[in-house]
């Protein structure tokens, strides 16, 4: 099957007609073909979405919302056909898919249809100066949407529903590894009544085609979705043109157990953030700190528990854990569980590939648990991204505390305990952009959504994906 970019309400080939194979993860092997567009391909969407800026940039507030809406139900609608779809190009567990991805997807753009005849501009009175000042937020023009693989698209709605809810038109380019659903949405967007050049999807490599868009000088804010390194790349190719910038970024998130939390809530609830996704949820736990007085308990139950986890074909609705995105990706982390052993971890579950019946192929491993005795060791300080998670003891707050910041990342933390004097103190000092306590990835889509340090700048969700998206001006 061949995707085609989406310009101007019209389905299209690449300019250049090169093409990139498609693969499915779950047997490894190529399903189909994906436009390989470069400059002019880019070229072409963004005449297309400043030709629609006028228009779209002045459509009331009750139809953007409607349209959004419509996207949404249509989502809903196509439920089980866009979670196999996912499932297959992704390799995650199409009951993932059905329950988390696509149900998000279509409330993404249900929560900015109604978010946007919301959000209002202010006013403030200058008293005794006989004056009001206006503080207007407008739509910025033509806005850029990078999206990663892991959650296709989960994230690529993420980005999009408020860009265009927001009055602006959108060129997006999904992962080239996962395009399949993005193409999708297009075709539904256009159903929904979604007017043409409001939303335009270039499909391609992020070093050509994304590169294309972060240098495009019409392209007036970013908002991306990726690795630290890819973000650091982008920011400096936009700086000098002053672009507005969104990046949400890697993580490399601690999981704090303290000996006084609710156990068996905790055990079943690391399992889900170790490796839900294969582990390929910037959100997933991968460092896992364990008051020493339970720690032997801990680790031979959250063995066991991990143990009884079914890794095999993505379709079958029983698998817990599917196939990773790439043959690459599955080689990169392989590479840390070889790190692990050099560095003196003891691989306490798992660490090898696994071989499916009927899928020998497909990029397989099993879940895996390394006990580390540093978090300076490689696995606890980079971004592996994969089923895999090291745990080690700790005996104090400090300690504990110390170990969690002690790293370039700042995503997310999850802390279990039930005194709450400690989690006043920890979800204070934490350097992260969310701590969840005793829960892992309860979202709110009204809160504002990022990370501290490496893992990004700025803010998206709720009210501050709209502020984000549009600009500012004053008048008195
Ligand atoms: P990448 O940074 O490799 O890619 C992200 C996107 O950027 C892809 O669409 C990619 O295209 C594109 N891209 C790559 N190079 C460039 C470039 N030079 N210019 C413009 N675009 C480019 O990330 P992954 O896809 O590997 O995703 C995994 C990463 O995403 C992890 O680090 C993870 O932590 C992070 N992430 C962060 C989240 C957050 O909210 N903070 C949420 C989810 C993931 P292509 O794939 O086609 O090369």
């Amino acid at each position: 099957m061949k995707i085609q970019n989406y310009i101007n309400g019209e389905f299209l080939p690449p300019v250049a007609d090169r093409w990139i194979e498609n693969y499915n993860p779950a047997i490894g092997e190529v399903y189909g073909q994906i436009p390989d567009s470069t400059k002019e391909d880019v070229e072409k969407a963004v005449e297309a979405a400043e030709k629609a800026f006028p228009s779209w940039s002045n459509t009331t507030l009750t139809r953007r919302s409607e349209i959004l809406s419509k996207i949404a139900d249509l989502i809903k609608e196509k439920l089980t056909f866009l979670a196999e779809s996912e499932s297959k190009d992704n390799g995650k567990p199409v009951s993932l898919a059905t329950q988390i991805d696509i149900p998000r997807a279509a409330s993404n753009f249900q929560f900015f249809a109604n978010a946007i005849t919301q959000f209002s501009s202010e006013a403030h009175e200058s008293v005794g100066l006989n004056a009001v000042n206006f503080t207007l937020r407008q739509p910025i023009g033509v806005v850029g949407c990078i999206s990663p693989w892991n959650l296709p698209l989960y994230l690529f709605t993420w980005k999009i529903a408020p860009a265009i809810a927001a009055g602006n038109c959108v060129i997006a380019k999904p992962s080239e590894v996962t395009p399949m659903t993005a193409y999708l949405l297009a075709e539904i967007t256009k159903d929904a009544g979604l007017p043409k050049g409001v939303l335009n999807i270039v499909h391609g490599l992020g070093t050509s085609t994304g590169q294309a868009i972060v240098e495009h000088k019409k392209i007036k804010a970013i908002s991306f979705t990726g690795g630290t390194t890819t973000g650091a790349h982008i920011a400096r190719v936009a700086a000098p043109m002053f672009k507005k910038l969104s990046l949400e970024l890697g993580g490399k998130n601690p999981n704090i157990i303290f000996a006084d939390c609710d156990y068996d809530k905790m055990l079943e609830t690391t399992v889900r953030s170790s490796f839900a996704n294969q582990g390929q949820i910037c959100l997933c736990g991968s460092r896992i700190f364990v008051e020493e007085k339970i720690y032997e308990k801990f680790k031979k139950d959250f063995v066991q528990k991990v143990s009884e986890l079914k890794v095999g074909n993505p379709l079958e609705e029983s698998t817990n854990i599917g196939a990773l995105v790439s043959k690459e990706h599955l080689e990169k982390v392989k590479s840390y569980i070889d790190i692990a052993e050099n560095e003196g971890g003891k691989i306490l579950f798992g660490g090898d590939r696994i071989a499916v019946k009927g899928s020998e192929n497909g990029y397989y491993l099993q879940p895996t648990i390394i006990e580390v005795a540093s978090n300076q060791c490689r696995l606890n300080q980079e971004e592996i991204f994969g089923p895999v998670v090291t745990i080690m003891p700790f005996k104090t707050d400090e300690e504990a505390l110390q170990l969690a910041n002690d790293v370039k990342y700042g995503l997310s933390a999850t802390l279990w305990t039930n005194n709450l004097n400690r989690t006043l103190q920890f979800s204070k000092q934490l350097h992260v952009g969310i701590v969840w306590v005793n829960t892992w990835l309860m979202r709110d889509l009204r809160t504002p959504f990022g990370g501290q340090k490496e893992s990004g700048i700025g803010r998206e969700g709720g009210f501050e994906a709209l502020r984000f998206l549009q600009n500012l001006k004053i008048y008195v």
